[in-house]
């Protein structure tokens, strides 16, 4: 299964990816994660994502595009993998068709901007793994670290000046994705705003991997 999950930031992408990874047997590639370890790692990249990630705004496509492309050459991506955070913009959907690689499905996360702009407040993620967490869906454990061990924090872009241009870039420029996967015949779309459990419920019927009720 070779899937991209699209959604607004806060549509829950990297929650349901790091289950859904598990379900599906296939590695998660996430451009996000990624970006922000090579922030902490302090590299030529991170320096480089750092000016547009804490603006909200989108690293340029060829950077992008050149990790993504890298990352899906290894052998374990040979099966199939999950897509979260990209592709974020026409020419890197277009990046993936001229690189042959061809997508499966693009489960799209469909949640309102309110919903987004209160969930992201309470939003915490793994300094060190990446791993989501929520104040209130997804409590860090007891001992206040990841599972992994590593620190739990707030990202410095889930403020609510970035998130809104995050959201701004997120409509202009990755949302026009959609059309040009659905004209392709890719596209399921589920409703994103309830709980984990039943967004995955609803992914997976989605993508046929449960019975459909009667
Ligand atoms: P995310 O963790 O997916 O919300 O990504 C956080 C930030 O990383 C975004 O706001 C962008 O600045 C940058 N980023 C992640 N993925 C991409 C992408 N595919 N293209 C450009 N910028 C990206």
């Amino acid at each position: 299964m070779k899937l991209i999950l699209l959604g607004p930031p806060g549509a829950g992408k990297g929650t349901q990816a790091e289950v859904l990874t598990k379900q599906l047997g296939v590695e998660t590639i996430s451009t996000g994660v990624m970006l922000r370890a090579a922030m902490r790692d302090g590299t030529e990249l991170g320096k480089l994502a750092k000016k547009y990630i804490d603006d909200g705004k989108l690293v340029p496509d060829e950077v992008v595009v050149g990790i993504v492309k890298e990352r899906l050459s290894q052998d374990d991506c040979k099966n199939g993998f999950i897509l979260d955070g990209f592709p974020r913009t026409i020419a890197q959907a277009e990046a993936l068709d001229a690189a042959g690689i061809e997508i499966d499905k693009v489960l799209s996360l469909e949640v309102s901007d309110e919903v987004i702009i209160k969930r992201l407040a309470g939003r915490r993620e793994c300094k060190k793994c990446g791993t989501p967490y929520h104040v209130i869906n997804k409590p860090v454990p007891e001992d206040g670290k990841c599972i992994c061990g590593g620190e739990v924090i707030q990202r410095p872009d889930d403020n609510e000046e970035t998130i809104k241009n995050r959201l701004k870039v997120y409509h202009e420029q990755t949302e026009p994705i959609k059309a040009y996967y659905e004209s392709r015949g890719k596209v399921i779309s589920i409703d994103s705003s309830h709980s984990v459990e039943r967004t995955n419920e609803a992914a997976l019927k989605a993508l046929g991997l449960v019975k459909q009720e009667q």
